[in-house]
């Protein structure tokens, strides 16, 4: 790896300059007022983030796993059923782990490269007139394949099934970077982590929950402390914390929500579709194609590449690293060695995105694919010729 090339792994993604400085900071006392000042900006952004008036934010130092454990066992009980499709590695790792909690996993088998199935879980509640099923878990982005789920098609079948369970979304690779409504899809606990659309290093989970979430914890017995909520709360209500908070980790996330929002949330959102796009484009140029079955599925923060027949995309990812000192992502659990991914999220511009694409023309016709150099690049400049400023436009 070179420190000088942009990542283009989903996550931990780039460090904005800005955003690095502002983590590089003084020991503060985390009892005195001057914690207060770091930490109200970045809990007040975090929410204009996660498009939430009535939820309330909870910081943890932690990653984004660490917010699905604080998500389920601040709101359920051994024995609870819990319905969750799964169809791709970070889907199942949230099933394994609500397994090994005890947790009754209603499990609806989805293929890789499909999203969340909305007329399966309709079905799914609909034949659960007991009301067993206590929450509904769903991977809005899954960054294994590159797909992005309708977490709001998932609510209009909850309601439609008129089911009274809770809606938690792991939003940790589409928070900060695809358009996330907290509040207008009728989210009960949004689970991010610092080091994706926050561009910030790994460290913090960051949760947003909604009142009904918090009323959970009345009756849920899953042992919990470290991540336990109402802890939080108390201590936030006195202005601290109930342990040693990450102090220039929250700094730097008050620092990145106030660059997002300087931007413009819509800004920030039609950026990365832009380089999303031109990244499709260059992946239709080389002849290949998206795991993600269809365009209304395609994730605006990682593409997952398809290799053609007779290669291995774990090559890629290794060739890039070894030969020019850049980072993609190998392919995970069943699409491993027949996807590499192109992580395009957090700080990143058409240019760069250019400069990743290159790199993955040189590794492939090292490698011996069927691709003509430059193809790719062509495809996407022309896109990006086309829809520069755009963003710039809209913000006017
Ligand atoms: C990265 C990621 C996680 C895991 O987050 P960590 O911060 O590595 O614990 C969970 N879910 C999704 C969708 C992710 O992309």
């Amino acid at each position: 790896m070179s420190y000088q090339n942009p990542v283009f792994i989903p996550g931990p993604t780039n460090i904005p300059e800005v955003i690095r400085k502002a983590c590089d900071m003084p020991t503060v006392d985390h009892r005195s007022p001057a914690f207060a000042r770091v930490f109200k900006p970045a809990v007040a952004g975090v929410k204009a983030v996660l498009g939430t008036r009535d939820g309330e934010v909870i910081l943890f130092p932690s990653t984004g796993t660490g917010g699905w454990e604080a998500a389920i066992t601040n709101t359920l009980s051994p024995g609870d059923t819990v319905l969750a499709a799964r169809f791709g590695m970070f889907s199942h790792r949230w099933i394994d782990m609500c397994q090994r909690h005890g947790l009754n996993v209603e499990i609806i088998e989805t293929p890789w490269g499909q999203g969340a199935p909305v007329t399966a879980i309709e079905a799914a509640l609909a034949a659960d007139s007991g009301h067993r099923i206590k929450a509904v878990l769903a991977t809005h982005n899954e960054t294994a394949t590159g797909v992005k789920s309708d977490i709001a098609g998932i609510r209009k079948a909850m309601d439609r099934a008129t089911h009274p369970a809770m809606l938690f979304v792991d939003g940790v690779s589409s928070i900060g970077s695809m358009p996330f409504e907290m509040d207008g899809w009728g989210v009960d606990i949004a689970v991010a982590g610092s080091q994706k659309g926050f561009m910030l290093p790994a460290g913090l989970a960051i949760l947003g929950l909604s009142p009904k979430a918090v009323a959970a914890m009345d009756t849920a017995r899953l042992p919990r402390t470290f991540f336990d909520f109402r802890d939080m709360q108390k201590s936030y209500a006195a202005g601290g914390y109930p342990y040693t908070p990450a102090v220039g980790l929250i700094n730097g996330l008050a620092t990145a929500v106030q660059m997002l929002q300087d931007e413009g949330l819509a800004n920030v959102y039609a950026r990365h579709h832009r380089i999303a796009e031109g990244v499709r484009r260059a992946i239709a140029a080389w002849g290949m194609r998206p795991c993600a079955a269809s365009s209304d599925l395609y994730s605006d923060t990682v593409t997952a590449v398809v290799v053609p027949e007779g290669f291995n995309g774990t090559d890629v990812v290794k060739v890039a690293a070894e030969k020019y000192g850049m980072a993609f992502g190998v392919g995970l659990g069943e699409v491993a060695g027949k996807v590499f991914r192109i992580g395009h999220l957090g700080s990143l511009t058409d240019a760069m995105m250019l400069s990743g694409l290159a790199t993955a023309e040189m590794c492939m016709a090292d490698l011996g694919y069927p691709i003509t150099l430059g193809t790719g690049v062509a495809a996407a400049q022309d896109y990006y010729r086309k829809n520069a400023g755009e963003a710039a436009k809209a913000a006017a």
